[in-house]
C-alpha cells in the first residue's frame, strides 16, 4: 500500500467512526494522534479530479469561521451531490491548514482580493457565502458576476435593497440562489411542517417558538454594522421560518417589543433580546422570542385537537419532540450536507432551489417589519 493509500483507508475509516463530522475539539482528544490527512498537493488534484469525474459539483466556501469550519466543512465529506473544491480566506494561515487537511489544490485557494479571479476556475461551480451578515451582499453579486451558483447564510443579508440587488445578479447571470437553511432538511422541523400544514390535529390556534443564547462581549454579531441587528437577524429568524413552514403562510402585520438592557455594556448597538407577535392570514397568532442572554430554543403548536412540539428545535442534531399522541423520533441526519447535496441537485435537474434567495428576502423583510414595530410600537401592517 502507498502513502496515497494508506490515507484513503485512514480516511474512509474515520468517515465510518463519524468523527469527521464532530469537528476538531472532539479529535483532539486524541492528542498526539494526528488522524486528520495531510494531503500533498498531487493528492489534492488528485482528490478533486476524482470528485469531478464522479459527476458532482464543487464548492468553494468563502470566510473559513466558526460555521464554515465546524459544520459545513465537515458535512462535505458526507455529501453526494457535491464536494468541497476551494476556498476564500484572507488568513493565510488558515488556507494552508484547510489544504493539507482537506485537500484542496493550491490553485483552488483565493483570498478576499483575488476573489473575482475564481470566475475562470471551472473546479468551481457553486460559492457558499459564509460572512458576517453585513458582507453577505457584496460577495454574493460578485459570485454571480464570476458566472457562479452561490448559496448564501442567513440571514441573507441586512437590507431588503441587498436581497433585491443579490436576486438581480443572480438572475442576470441565470445563476440560482439559494439561502443556507439547512432546518429544511431537518425531519423534525418538517413534520412540525407536515402536522401544521395538513391540520392534521384540527385548525391551529396558537403558535410559539423561541431561541436565545448567552452571546459573548466584543463578537461580530453584537455590532449592528456587521450584523444589521442583533439575536433576532441571528436566530429569531429560526422562528421565522418556523411560523411560515408551520402554517404555510406568511404573516400580514407584527408587534413587537425590545426586551430590558440588563446588560448595556455588552449591547451598545442590538438588542440584547426581543418578543414579537405575528398575525398570520387565518387570524391565527405566532408569538415569538430571541436573546442574547438567555437560552431556549423551541417550537410549539396548539390545535383545536392537540398539540405538537419540538424543543430543542432548531439545533444542529439531538432533537427532541411530543405530540399529544407521544414522543416524535426521527433518525439524526446530517442537515448541512443534505442542504447542500439539495441545493446542488436542484442545479443538476435545473429546477429553484428548496429555499431560494425569494424565501430569504421574505425573512429580511419580514425582520425589518419586526424592528419597525419595535421602534415605533405600533402594529406594523406588512406589505410584503
Ligand atoms: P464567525 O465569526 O465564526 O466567522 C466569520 C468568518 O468571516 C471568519 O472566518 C472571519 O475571518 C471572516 N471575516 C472576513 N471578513 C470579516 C470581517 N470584516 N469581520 C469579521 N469576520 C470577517 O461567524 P460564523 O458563526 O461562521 O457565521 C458566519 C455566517 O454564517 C453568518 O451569516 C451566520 O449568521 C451564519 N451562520 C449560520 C448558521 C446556520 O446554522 N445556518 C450557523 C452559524 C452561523
Amino acid at each position: 500500500m502507498d502513502q496515497s493509500e494508506l490515507r484513503n483507508s485512514r480516511r474512509k475509516f474515520i468517515q465510518a467512526l463519524g468523527l469527521a463530522s464532530v469537528g476538531l475539539s472532539t479529535v483532539s482528544l486524541f492528542s498526539g494522534f494526528n488522524i486528520f490527512d495531510s494531503y500533498t498537493e498531487e493528492e489534492s488534484v488528485k482528490r478533486v479530479q476524482r470528485e469531478k469525474a464522479n459527476g458532482k459539483l464543487g464548492i468553494a466556501l468563502v470566510g473559513l469561521g466558526g460555521y464554515a469550519g465546524g459544520q459545513l466543512a465537515p458535512a462535505l465529506y458526507h455529501t453526494s451531490n457535491c464536494y468541497l473544491a476551494g476556498i476564500v480566506t484572507g488568513t493565510p494561515e488558515k488556507a494552508e491548514k484547510w489544504k493539507k487537511q482537506y485537500g484542496i489544490p493550491s490553485a483552488n485557494i483565493y483570498d478576499y482580493s483575488s476573489y473575482e479571479k475564481i470566475k475562470s476556475n471551472p473546479d468551481i461551480d457553486i460559492i457558499y457565502v459564509v460572512l458576517p451578515n453585513s458582507m453577505h451582499a457584496e460577495y454574493v453579486i460578485k459570485a454571480a458576476e464570476a458566472g457562479k451558483h452561490v448559496i448564501c447564510e442567513k440571514p441573507m443579508a441586512i437590507t431588503v435593497a441587498d436581497c433585491d440587488k443579490m436576486i438581480a445578479a443572480c438572475k442576470k447571470a441565470k445563476r440560482n440562489l439559494g439561502v443556507g437553511y439547512r432546518l429544511n432538511y431537518d425531519p423534525y422541523n418538517l413534520e412540525m411542517a407536515r402536522l401544521g400544514q395538513n391540520n392534521v390535529y384540527g385548525k391551529l390556534t396558537k403558535l410559539s417558538a423561541g431561541y436565545g443564547f448567552n452571546a459573548q462581549k466584543g463578537i461580530w454579531r453584537l455590532d449592528k454594522t456587521m450584523a444589521g441587528g442583533g439575536p433576532l437577524m441571528d436566530v429569531g429568524i429560526y422562528c421565522i421560518q418556523a411560523f411560515c413552514y408551520v402554517t404555510g403562510q406568511v404573516p400580514i402585520a407584527v408587534t413587537a417589543q425590545e426586551g430590558p438592557k440588563t446588560d448595556p455594556e455588552r449591547f451598545p448597538t442590538v438588542e440584547q433580546s426581543l418578543t414579537w407577535q405575528f398575525e398570520m392570514p387565518s387570524g391565527l397568532k405566532a408569538e415569538g422570542q430571541a436573546s442574547y442572554s438567555e437560552g431556549f430554543n423551541f417550537l410549539k403548536a396548539e390545535a383545536e385537537r392537540g398539540t405538537f412540539e419540538i424543543g430543542p428545535a432548531f439545533n444542529y442534531n439531538g432533537m427532541r419532540g411530543k405530540t399529544t399522541e407521544g414522543t416524535l423520533t426521527f433518525p439524526t441526519v446530517n442537515q448541512q450536507a443534505r442542504q447542500m447535496d439539495d441545493f446542488s441537485l436542484s442545479l443538476m435537474k435545473g429546477r429553484l432551489s428548496r429555499v431560494p434567495g425569494e424565501m430569504g428576502r421574505r425573512d429580511v423583510m419580514l425582520l425589518q417589519s419586526i424592528y419597525e414595530a419595535m421602534r415605533s410600537g405600533q402594529r406594523i401592517a406588512i406589505k410584503g
